[in-house]
């Protein structure tokens, strides 16, 4: 899974994942949202309240995406 992906603004939507909602990437540049197996009405709900989704990212309902392949091959 992707760290990130590339905005259609030109910056960088940040990946953040959950075992019950699914995934979503933000723009924190221009404000896009986009998901995959997000509830629609969560992304209604980030969109138009974003303080929402630092919420769930606060209380770890959504994490970020982190690209861990060298952490898992490091001390083999
Ligand atoms: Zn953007």
């Amino acid at each position: 899974m992707d760290e990130y992906k590339k905005c259609t603004c030109g910056s960088k939507k940040w990946g953040y994942s959950s075992d019950e909602i699914g995934y979503i990437y933000v723009c924190y540049k221009c404000g896009k949202y986009s998901g995959k197996g997000v509830h629609p009405m969560l992304l209604e709900l980030t969109t138009s309240d974003p303080t929402f989704l630092m919420y769930m990212i606060e209380t770890g309902m959504l994490k970020k995406i982190e690209q861990n392949d060298e952490e898992l091959d490091y001390g083999k």
